[in-house]
Formats: C-alpha cells, structure tokens, sequence
C-alpha cells in the first residue's frame, strides 16, 4: 500500500485539497480538487496530477453542504477511490499562529484550543481552516493532523518589523503586525537557489500577487520584512481588498458615514481594491482586456503601491539582489510585471521583454544589477513537506 499525505485548504465558501504520494525525495502529488460554493451551489471537482478531471459532482443551486458536509464527502470521496493508498497524515493550511507558532505543529485538543483563541486575529478565515480539523479528530481521532500557519515564516522578522506605534498595553494584547502568505514565501525560499543561488544567499523581495496580495522582503532566506500587518487587507490593493489605509479614514466612516464595524469591514474585504477602484472587476485578466477608464486606473494603482512598497522593503533589507513575482498576477500578467519592472529601475532591474513576454523564468537583462524572476509558488507542496517532517520523530 502507497502512503500518502492529504493538504487541505479551507476557506470561507470553498475547500481545495490534494493528495500527495510518499515513499519518493519529496511528497509527489498525485490528485487534486475543490468544492466550491459550499453554501450556496457546491461544485466538487477532482484532477488527477496531470490536470484530467478524475470526478465531478454538482448539487442543485440552494444546497447547504457546508464545511462538515464537503469534509465528509471528501473523505468519502477518498475512501472509494484510493484503495491502495494509506492515509498517513492530515497537512492543513490555517491562517494564523500568532506569535507563538513559528513552525508547523501536530494539532491535540490543547493546541486546537490554542489556535481557536486567534480566531479574533483572523475572523475570516481562521474559523474554516479549524472546522476540517475538529471534524477529522472526532471521524478519525488517531490520524495526525498537523497545522502549517500563514503567519510562521515571518516569525524571523527583528520586533521593529513586527512593531505597531502603540501602547505597550495594546500590543501586550497581540496587536502586532504578523505577515500572511508565509508558506508561499517559505516555498520561494526554498527553490530560489536553484534559479539564482546568490540572491537567494542575499536581498530578495518576493511579490505574492493573487486575488489574496502581499510583498516579503527576505534576507538570507529568512523574512525579514512584510507588507501584510495584524490581518491580511494590509498593504497592497488587492482583487477586492483595499490594502493600506490611513486609520484617520476608519473614524471618518464611522463618524461621518456612521458606518458599523461590519459596514466597514465588508467595503475594505470585498468591495474595494481592484473592483472598487475599477467598477469593472476583481480579476486581473478582466481588468486587462476592458477597455473602460476604471480598469487602467486599477491597475496604475496596484502597481502603483507595488512600486512603492518595493521602495520600503528595499530599504528594510538595506539593498535587493532580486525580484521574485509569484501566486496568479505574478506568474501570469507580463502587464504588471513590465510595468514593476521598469518601475525598479532605479533599484537596478533591467526588464528583458522577450523573456518577460515568454514568462521568464529570468525576465531580467543579464547585465541587470537586480535579477527579476517568475517562479510558480506551491503552497500545498510546503504543507505537505511540512507534514511529512512533522511525523517524524525527530521533530
Ligand atoms: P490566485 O489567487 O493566485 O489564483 O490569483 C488570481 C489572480 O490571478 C486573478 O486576479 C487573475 O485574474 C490573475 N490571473 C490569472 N491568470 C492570469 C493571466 N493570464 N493574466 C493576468 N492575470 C491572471
């Protein structure tokens, strides 16, 4: 029977998992799927590694399968058709580990309680990464389960990176900035050297751009600096996140616009960045072929606030070796990279076009002071990798 390893990512309305064979250097993926819509018209699909569609389903519009019915049909789904397969472990993304985790852990009803207490940092999707935990300790309570935390990486940051200028007593509360998409990161750390071992050994800012957005300044391959804060709207604009605001706008809204905190938090989380800036959409791809003002004001100001947070991690790093786009924008819109690119020319990165045009994986001139470079991230390759050393006894 052939070990495996199952990753889940769960979030709000939709549930990603794949299935990685052991036995080989590093965990091998062998299928992967999602249910979308779980509240609202789930759609299960399957993909074996190579991209077929292995298994389809679609429930009637209305359906309430919710979180534990779409872990429950996963797991069905699983048993019926790995056969020869073992299940080992369980690897989950979940968003936040606070201060206190700063690599992944095997979940036992302590930590779980542990991480429930930072559902306040992350109400939005701490909550759905939880419940597929909790669900698979009560169906299966001696499989491991182990939980690789967005907020991890960045953990290496030196405290004025992680400091707000506020009270002690508020930041004795946790209100520190902590920094998301770290598996991302940690994933692009790892890979760099065998595309530019030098940058990799130095200066790097790494551009997480996908619906989800954020930039990471990384110093020896260690985080040192992040545009995300204490939740992930920091920062960047991203597909409907406003990214940085100034705090005096929150108290406008409230006292102004008598906005609630609900208000506020559905207009920064959904309505703006990309669609809000645009009226047009969310998604890059739309965004580029519109032909409407609003799509070209989006995109000069995501690159915009690129350009400038690349400016800021430049100089928390004290230089840059290398620029490093990643995550759905990153790896496929040589609009915004050109645009980032010639934007950092004052950093030292000259754009070679064709190689952009060709998406990359260098896109820099060999000449260019600052190498730039598209590297596809894999997350769930992180998790899974995590998962397999956590089990270990070592650990
Ligand atoms: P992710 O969250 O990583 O899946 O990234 C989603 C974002 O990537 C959306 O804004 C998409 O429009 C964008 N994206 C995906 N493919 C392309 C493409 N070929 N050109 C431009 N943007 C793309």
């Amino acid at each position: 029977m052939t070990e495996a390893i199952l990753v889940l990512n769960a979030g709000s309305s939709s549930m990603k998992f794949s299935l990685f064979r052991e036995g080989e250097a590093e965990p091998a993926l062998h299928l992967q799927g999602q249910i979308e819509g779980i509240y609202t018209a789930p759609h299960f699909v399957a993909r074996i590694a190579a991209g077929a569609v292995l298994d389809e389903t679609r429930w009637a519009e209305g359906t309430r399968l919710g979180h534990d019915g779409a872990i429950a049909y996963l797991l069905e789904f699983l048993r019926a058709q790995l056969r020869d397969y073992h299940l080992i472990a369980v690897g989950h993304r979940v968003v936040h580990g606070g201060l206190e985790f700063s690599r992944p852990v095997r979940v036992d009803a302590q930590v779980l309680t542990k991480l429930e207490k930072f559902i306040p940092l992350a109400p939005l999707h701490q909550p759905h990464n939880l419940t597929p935990i909790r669900v698979i300790a009560a169906q299966a309570p001696d499989l491991p389960q182990i939980a690789c935390f967005d907020t991890a990486f960045h953990r290496t940051q030196p405290p004025l990176a992680q400091a707000f200028a506020l009270p002690g007593a508020i930041t004795d509360r946790g209100v520190h900035r902590y920094g998301f998409h770290g598996l991302s990161y940690e994933y692009i750390a790892k890979t760099l050297p065998q595309y530019d071992p030098h940058a990799a050994r130095g200066k790097v800012v790494v551009l997480h751009l996908g619906n989800g957005a954020s930039m990471c300044a990384i110093g020896a391959g260690k985080s040192v600096a992040s545009t995300m804060g204490f939740t992930a709207v920091e920062g960047l604009p991203m597909g409907t996140r406003c990214g940085a605001l100034d705090p005096g706008v929150m108290l406008y809204f409230m006292d102004e616009l008598k906005m609630d905190a609900r208000a506020i938090e559905k207009l920064i989380y959904q309505q703006s960045g990309l669609l809000g800036v645009s009226g047009v959409s969310s998604d890059m791809r739309t965004l580029e072929a519109s032909s409407e003002p609003g799509a070209k004001a989006a995109i000069d100001l995501y690159v915009y606030r690129i350009g400038r947070e690349l400016g800021s991690l430049s100089a928390a790093l004290g230089g840059l070796d290398a620029i490093v786009f990643t995550a759905g924008i990153g790896e496929n819109s040589r609009l915004v990279r050109e645009q980032v690119c010639r934007g950092a020319a004052w950093l030292g990165v000259e754009l070679d076009a064709a190689a952009n045009r060709a998406n990359g994986p260098r896109i820099s001139t060999s000449a260019s002071r600052a190498s730039a470079w598209v590297i596809p991230t894999n997350e769930e390759l992180m998790i899974a990798s995590h998962t397999r050393r956590a089990l270990s006894p070592k650990q």
